[in-house]
């Protein structure tokens, strides 16, 4: 099995929408991912706690930018610590908040760019539960 390109698996992620097919959004809220793709019926979330891997890659985008622009801030522009200090901490609530279905589309995608079988398997729809006589 070929491995789909990594620009087409990111380029869909960063557009919030399925990997696998790009046809539909992963997302059903602002916060809410669906349970299924809409269209090709990839199980986004795999098994309980798929997601925190998510919370990882968030987390050290976070930490390496908010690292990153300290050091740069406080010996390339000599800032006062207080004042990078402050725009920091606001940082480090609003882009986590802001990153977080990102992270999550991001995640997924790599799983799909290592993991071919799971890129190239058609899942079913699932099915309705069964009504008892
Ligand atoms: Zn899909």
């Amino acid at each position: 099995m070929t491995r789909p390109p990594t620009s087409l698996l990111v380029g869909r992620a960063l557009r919030l929408q399925c990997p696998r097919c790009g046809e539909a959004s992963m997302f059903s809220g602002l916060f809410r991912t669906h349970r299924t793709c809409p269209a090709c019926h990839l199980k986004f979330e795999r098994e309980p706690g798929y997601f925190l891997g998510s919370i990882y890659l968030n987390y050290g985008i976070t930490a390496l930018v908010s690292t990153a622009s300290w050091v740069v801030l406080r010996f390339g522009y000599d800032f006062p610590s207080r004042y990078i200090l402050m725009g920091l901490a606001a940082f480090c609530i609003l882009w986590p908040t802001f990153f977080f279905r990102y992270a999550r589309a991001l995640w997924l995608a790599m799983d799909l760019r290592f993991d071919t079988k799971l890129f190239h398997a058609r899942e079913r729809p699932p099915t309705p539960p069964q009504e008892t006589p």
